[in-house]
């Protein structure tokens, strides 16, 4: 009884939100047509993506670093590839946080760390993203903007911090996140972890991956550069990392292989001469 009351409830106020941050047509199309590796047009998922990016604009704040001003472009970008992780999972994934910053270019963050003598020493590093614990997510526009152009390489900023957001959901960023009570633990961690050692050796060798090799850093870098290339690249990480690939296709219960457009028709090898 209780339970159909709430769900009555949540439906109306999602149902207001989507009408709240309705995204117009031409601004939709536009977006999938920047971002090839979103669904396509007609499709389900299409649908779910769109309804979902409404919510995500209702939930979340972004904010324009150095007098950035966010356009609906800018905004409908970063959500809709935000919430193609979770499409299948639920918003409510990400409800750890609400701000998003963006920064024009690459942000620079002081870093600082002590050496094994106490001694403090003081550093500055470029970003093209960062998720903290609790928030915000920071993201660099240069980045987001050209991940049309860079998913062959695998490459996304918004899907990479926005899948550490999924991993420290349990306050931890170790590449292990919540599962879904059809993985266990022990499967993923074994699963991952052969993977993440295997790709240390071959960054270490120097030998050319086609993940990232920033994926070499931690476990939990692994996972965020494994499913960059699993939304936007798949067929890469599929030819790397089959079993990664099958875990990931399991923990976001979406299969990216089979959203990619048919490959054009060719005749097979030998079937000309049966022709003659
Ligand atoms: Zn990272």
């Amino acid at each position: 009884m209780w339970s159909r009351l709430l769900q009555g409830l949540r439906q109306r106020r999602e149902a207001a939100a989507v009408a709240r941050k309705a995204i117009p047509d031409l601004l939709w199309r536009r977006t999938l047509k920047r971002f090839p590796f979103l669904p396509r047009a007609g499709t389900t998922d299409e649908a779910a993506l769109r309804r979902m990016t409404s919510l995500f604009l209702d939930r979340k704040e972004f904010t324009g670093a150095h007098g950035l001003v966010i356009s609906d472009d800018m905004a409908v970008a970063i959500a809709a590839q935000a919430c193609l992780p979770v499409l299948r999972m639920d918003l409510d994934a990400y409800q750890g946080f609400i701000g998003i910053v963006v920064h024009p270019g690459l942000a620079r963050a002081r870093r600082s760390f002590a050496d094994d003598d106490g001694v403090v020493h003081e550093f500055e590093e470029t970003l093209s993203g960062e998720a903290l614990e609790g928030g915000p997510v920071m993201l660099s526009w240069r980045d987001v903007r050209s991940a049309g152009a860079r998913a062959a390489q695998g490459y996304n900023v918004v899907i990479h911090e926005f899948v550490h957001v999924l991993d420290m959901a349990d306050g931890l960023a170790d590449g292990l996140p919540l599962l879904p009570t059809d993985i266990t633990r022990q499967e993923w961690c074994a699963g991952l972890d052969a993977a993440y050692q295997a790709f240390c050796q071959m960054v270490d060798s120097g030998a050319p991956t086609d993940l990232d090799p920033y994926g070499a850093e931690s476990p939990s870098e692994f996972f965020a550069v494994a499913s960059e290339a699993f939304f936007v690249a798949p067929q890469v990480l599929q030819a790397e990392h089959p079993a990664v690939y099958g875990l990931l296709m399991r923990y976001f219960r979406q299969d990216p292989l089979a959203r990619l457009p048919p490959t054009p028709l060719t005749t097979p090898w030998g079937l000309e001469d049966e022709a003659l």
